[in-house]
């Protein structure tokens, strides 16, 4: 039999500016071998023809250049979100529109616990949908006074938790940490904000969702999910990588059966960084066809929506007090040069402008100290540059990955709440990210928001928000530099750009199968395409019939 298969399609989107659209593909040893038209593509020798595909229309194969892996494990926890949401099983979970409808879910969630010391888990609260009323431990006191309750918010970036956890973490009134919240009389409500209260909370209970992530069934959730979104290429964009996590990779991704490429970003600040430049070096040796360590994320300010944003004056319309550093600007400093003097691409979380403007001066500083030409360094979310941010970015070769799925869950908020109705206006600006020529990529982050590239490029093309608010209109894209935002554009940001993105001869043949074809339909219909799964290195994967 051949090792030759060419599939034929009713267009091929192939991003790749010499030969736009294509109507065949040939594949071989899981790379592309040709594209064109059949006559283009039968030169190579013996061939077979899969006219599966026939019918539908190939994209190269989506890139999410921001989200999580525990996207897959989260479900295994309670969702306790504002919007409605499909979980890897196909089911539609309801939202929750009011506090109270959240501490209902809870007790009810405890209740049909059994009577032992499992802690309840539960994800995706947030109390900006409720007019800003904060969870405390009275709420949760209604759940449980025993059991340990776990609240993370939709942002990743807050817990409540319950006074058992408080109690077993040793977070009292004495306890001075940034992030611990606490009531007019100094006692501490349970809100925990950042990264050090957080992980005070998450440690002592033994809750360690990155590794969880690594288990087969949270990574064959993840595929699941990814296969049904036309995801190929996905990231894992903040992880301290622990000897569980990476030998779980190691192991899984060697399987024919996982289906997508995935790229970890190495926790930055979780060792010192000495420690953690000899750890990537370690680290790179392991990758394979679908394992891509050398990514490194830093985070620097928190969730503008959870309050924890560091913003330029002058600060939040509602009057909330500024955020919280994750890193100190000195750590962002020093940190940023060690891992570029290491030649390592850092990913940087960059929230609220003054974190954007703080994060370009340390790369400016580590540049002038260690030229370095295309560092490919990326601020991520990056949600409130402004175009003189934006033009120093150009300056000095930084890329940006926006985050544009928050301009539907999050723009009222941000033009009502956070930003104020001028600030909202450029809220993820990436028109004029491209206008300034500024490399380019958008994303869900999900879970904080669902994986799905066509719903985020729906977002940049359309900035509707929730209430069908159009927030912002000349930071609208057009189709086209969405759809490369989401594949060449993600690529690029992950330096993966040589071998997936595009529909190409050499590169990989990794594919999305969609039903529509996504140039030739309304922009506002975008989101709606079906997808009806993918091809990774030339193995198809069906949204459907997989299992
Ligand atoms: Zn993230």
């Amino acid at each position: 039999m051949s090792d030759i298969t060419i599939f034929p399609a009713s267009k091929i989107i192939t991003m790749n500016s010499y030969q736009a659209v294509a109507t065949h593909v040939a594949v071989r040893d899981g790379r592309i071998l040709g594209v064109g038209s059949l006559d283009d593509v039968t030169g190579w020798g013996d061939y077979v023809i899969n006219d599966r595909f026939a019918d539908k229309v190939l994209m190269p194969g989506l890139v999410e250049g921001h989200c999580h892996l525990w996207q897959g494990s989260i479900w295994r926890y309670h969702y306790l979100g504002y919007h409605p949401r499909v979980g890897p099983d196909g089911k539609v979970y309801e939202g929750l529109e009011s506090i109270d409808a959240v501490s209902e879910k809870l007790v009810k969630i405890e209740a049909a616990m059994p009577d032992d010391d499992t802690p309840l888990v539960a994800w995706g609260f947030d109390p900006i949908y409720f007019g800003g009323r904060r969870m405390d431990l009275r709420d949760l006191d209604k759940v449980s006074t025993t059991r340990h309750v776990v609240v993370l918010h939709s942002n990743g970036h807050l817990l409540n938790v319950s006074r058992s956890v408080l109690a077993a973490a040793n977070i009292t009134s004495a306890i001075n940490i940034d992030g611990i919240a606490k009531d007019v009389y100094g006692e501490p409500t349970g809100e925990l904000q950042e990264t050090a209260a957080k992980s005070m909370a998450l440690n002592a209970i033994g809750l360690d969702y990155n590794t969880e992530a690594s288990e087969k069934l949270s990574l064959e959730n993840f595929g699941r999910l990814a296969c049904q979104t036309g995801v190929t290429t996905a990231t894992d964009l903040h992880n301290g990588l622990s000897e569980e996590f990476v030998r779980n990779l190691v192991t899984w991704t060697n399987d024919d059966d996982f289906r997508f490429r995935i790229a970890p970003a190495f926790a930055g600040i979780s060792v010192p960084t000495d420690r953690g430049v000899a750890r990537m070096a370690e680290l790179v040796k392991l990758n394979n066809d679908k394992l891509r360590f050398g990514l490194v994320k830093l985070m620097t300010d928190g969730s503008i929506q959870g309050m924890t944003g560091r913003l330029r004056w002058p600060g939040y319309y509602n009057g909330a007090p500024n955020g919280i550093w994750n890193m100190s600007p000195d750590q962002i400093y020093t940190t940023v040069q060690a891992y570029h003097d290491a030649g390592y691409q850092v990913h940087i979380h960059t929230n609220g402008d003054e974190a954007s403007e703080v994060t370009i001066n340390a790369i400016e500083a580590a540049l002038a100290k260690t030229p370095r030409r295309d560092h490919r360094h990326t601020l991520q979310h990056c949600q409130m540059a402004d175009e003189s941010q934006y033009r120093r970015m150009a300056a000095l070769g930084i890329g940006v990955n926006v985050f544009s799925n928050h301009i539907y869950f999050w723009g009222d908020e941000h033009r009502t709440q956070t930003m104020g109705p001028d600030r909202a206006r450029r809220a993820n600006a990436a028109a004029t990210a491209i206008r300034l020529g500024v490399p380019f990529a958008i994303h869900s982050d999900a879970p904080v928001t669902p994986l799905g590239p066509l719903f985020t490029a729906w977002c940049a093309v359309n900035r509707l928000t929730a209430s069908g608010y159009l927030l912002g209109p000349n930071e609208r894209i057009t189709v086209a530099e969405a759809l490369s935002a989401i594949t060449l554009g993600a690529a690029y940001s992950l330096k993966m750009d040589q071998e997936i993105g595009s529909i190409e001869v050499g590169k990989r043949a990794d594919f999305a199968v969609l039903e529509d074809d996504p140039t030739a339909i309304a922009p506002v219909d975008l989101k709606d395409i079906p997808v009806w799964g993918t091809v990774l290195g030339g193995r198809i994967f069906s949204a459907r019939d997989e299992d």
